[in-house]
């Protein structure tokens, strides 16, 4: 969806509901389950404030299994117009949530693309107490039981056996 930016009246534009978004991702196995965006001028600049919320196909760190992932954008943005490379504009440092739009468009497609991607898990798991692979055969210990002896070595016994192995000598 394009947002003429002059065209936004004095009070800003709440948009909800995904229908609003027909389809935000370039990826088709992305889901928008629901949005809530509210856009309002300030000077010549854009705030969107609101919140997001996907379903993202990921791969549990653990154990390596793909699952749909919840997740959830809070949207904070200030966007301003894209400077022209012939004026400096310089931004401050707390100013690190400023983005762009240009030729008085504001894409809200690829705002929820970005923002989506930027709520992605940096270590994605399939669920909290997910169990893993097994370090020794490599099952999925959520799934099967295998009779490994797997059981790390407590690092302070591995202190003593180490002492001991040395005092014997
Ligand atoms: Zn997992
Ligand atoms: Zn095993």
């Amino acid at each position: 969806m394009i947002i003429q930016v002059s065209e936004l009246q004095d009070e800003g534009l709440d948009l909800s509901g995904v229908h609003q978004f027909a389809s935000p991702y370039a990826d088709p196995s992305w889901r928008l389950d629901e949005v809530r965006l509210h856009l309002e001028r300030d000077g010549v600049d854009v705030v969107v404030n609101g919140d997001i919320a996907a379903t993202v196909p990921q791969t549990c760190g653990r154990c390596l299994e793909a699952f749909p992932a919840s997740v959830r954008a809070v949207v904070d943005l200030r966007l301003a117009p894209r400077p022209t490379s012939h004026s400096n504009v310089e931004l401050a440092a707390d100013d690190l949530d400023v983005d762009f739009y240009a030729d008085d468009q504001l894409d809200l497609n690829g705002l929820i693309e970005t923002e989506t991607t930027l709520a992605l898990p940096m270590k994605p798991l399939c669920r909290d107490e997910c169990r893993g692979l097994c370090p020794v055969c490599g099952g999925n210990r959520n799934s099967e039981r295998c009779s490994c002896d797997a059981r790390p070595v407590d690092p302070r016994l591995a202190v003593l056996k180490d002492w001991a192995g040395r005092s014997r000598d």
